[in-house]
């Protein structure tokens, strides 16, 4: 069977007998799976943390991470910046759609001063201090716009606050720090970790009840039982070939896979195999690493007809989108000899285009005649004013582009398109599974990138980690009732 179906379920009536058990089983230990484990503990359960590799981490360690957290947290309070649950929920719940499940975004936000306060609680360190705008932070500093919040349209929704917060590093990458603050968590717990256990389908009763999974131990089958929850926080899956070439097409064009080798998509096969609903499956968030160094913003993204097709203040992985999606993943970022340097992040081609004038330019990227031209001259006339009627693109990056010019090939083909799968098992707010009609599947919870989260498209850093986290606690929590 192709490695894109549902995988299928074992009948528990077929379990002869169970060769471990507990009564939370927690299918991978990354970010999410590490917060399911210690709530679940906390709430007096046994518990059993099943994972594939030889230890916890995940895609969580190698991240950069950074939690979009907000409302007023310690952090943004010491920073001097003011915030609140409902600005906080009003740039989500614009900026993550559409299809945003308000819901989750409401919890969200109401509830993240305490999310932040959990995390520190459980020893994650983050630094008093602000880095700036930008959503990678490479010096130890933690709060900085890791969003949209500052351009158009979101300023004129919310009041924009930084709400990026980048776990301190030492030594190590700030993922890794993560990781190893909440690996410490689980281990001042009751709870039990297996390593080198792969699991590979559910165990279902009768009445559909999930009781269990079965994995492969030391290369040998094991039937486990979960008297409470099973809890699948197993990742995404961007290396799943099959799952990519079925559900998201589009996001094979991207020439880099931010994972982990548990990224194959198995959680959210298992899942569906148990008659789960999988929604958002397109989605990705898609990182067009174009920031850094900033002068690059006062250029202007053009597509294949010269046009513009967005403002290039908003956050990179949304102009990622855009490009990816609406614009066949072919775009070229024009910038004069003032904005020009080479990026951070290395083009294949690092060679520009170059055009004594706009004409030329035009030219030798093949565009429709007087196209870019057009794009050019209507673009300076407005931002010698400090205008974009267009795309409203922020005062302080608007500048007119003036000959000579060059244009970085940030194609698809050319660029390193980072992503990630943002779609996954439906879940509601108690982080229950739900089936295609939203009823819950009795004793299964899911958290992370097995799920679809807060971000149902516009993505916004941090908030990968940020519902892994929160949702995987509500995951621990929600098991005590079930
Ligand atoms: C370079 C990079 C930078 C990033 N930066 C950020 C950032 O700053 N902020 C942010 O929010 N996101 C960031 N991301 C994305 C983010 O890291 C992931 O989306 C997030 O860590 C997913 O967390 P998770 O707990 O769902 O999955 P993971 O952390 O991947 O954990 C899943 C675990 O399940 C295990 N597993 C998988 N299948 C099985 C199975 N069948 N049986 C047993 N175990 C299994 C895996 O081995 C893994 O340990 C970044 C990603 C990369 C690669």
């Amino acid at each position: 069977m192709g490695q894109d179906k549902p995988a299928s379920v074992r009948p528990a009536s077929s379990v002869t007998s169970w060769d471990r058990e507990a009564d939370v089983v927690v299918v991978g230990y990354g970010a999410a799976g590490a917060c399911a484990a210690i709530e679940a503990s906390a709430a007096g359960l046994s518990v059993l943390v099943l994972e594939r590799t030889s230890g916890g981490g995940g895609t969580s360690a190698l991240s950069t991470g950074q939690l979009y957290l907000g409302g007023g947290t310690a952090i943004q309070k010491a920073c001097g910046f003011e915030d609140s649950a409902e600005e906080m929920f009003r740039y989500l719940s614009a900026a993550s759609g559409p299809g945003q499940d308000d819901e989750k975004i409401r919890l969200y936000c109401d509830n993240s001063v305490e999310h932040f306060d959990w995390l520190v609680a459980h020893g994650v360190p983050f630094k008093e201090s602000y880095y700036g705008e930008g959503s990678y932070t490479p010096t130890d500093d933690c709060l900085s716009y890791s969003g949209s919040e500052l351009a158009s349209p979101y300023r004129d929704i919310a009041k924009p606050a930084p709400r990026g917060h980048t776990v301190q590093q030492d030594g190590i990458e700030a993922g890794g720090a993560l990781m190893r603050a909440l690996v410490a968590a689980v281990e001042a717990t009751e709870a039990d970790v297996l390593a080198d256990a792969l699991c590979e389908t559910l165990v279902q009763d009768e009445s559909g009840r999930v009781v269990g999974v079965v994995a492969r131990v030391d290369q040998e089958e094991q039937a486990i039982r979960a008297h409470r929850a099973v809890i699948l926080t197993a990742g995404g899956f961007i290396l799943n070939k099959d799952m990519v070439a079925r559900y998201a097409p589009l996001l094979a064009k991207c020439a880099y896979p931010a994972a982990s080798v548990g990224d194959d998509g198995r959680g959210i096969r298992m899942g569906m195999g148990a008659g789960a609903d999988a929604i958002r499956m397109n989605v990705g968030c898609v990182v067009l690493p174009f920031t850094v160094p900033k002068k690059l913003m006062h250029g202007i993204f053009v597509n294949r007809q010269g046009q513009r097709f967005i403002n290039e203040d908003q956050y990179q992985t949304v102009v990622g989108e855009a490009a990816l999606e609406h614009q066949d993943g072919r775009v070229w970022l024009i910038l004069d000899s003032e904005t020009y340097c080479k990026p951070f992040a290395p083009l294949r081609d690092d060679e520009p285009v170059v055009g004594e004038t706009a004409e030329e330019l035009e030219r030798n990227l093949g565009m429709p005649e007087g196209s870019l031209q057009h794009t050019l001259a209507y673009f300076n006339e407005h931002a010698e004013r400090g205008e974009d009627p267009l795309f409203h693109k922020a005062e302080n990056y608007l500048k007119p582009l003036v000959p000579p010019y060059a244009a970085l090939d940030y194609s698809t083909k050319n660029a390193l398109y980072t992503v990630f799968t943002l779609g996954g098992l439906r879940t509601n707010t108690r982080a229950e599974v739900l089936d295609p009609d939203g009823e819950p599947i009795p004793g299964l919870y899911a958290a992370g990138r097995t799920t679809s989260g807060l971000a149902a498209q516009g993505y916004s850093s941090g908030l990968s980690l940020a519902d892994g986290t929160f949702f995987g606690r509500r995951a621990g929590q929600a098991a005590k009732r079930a």
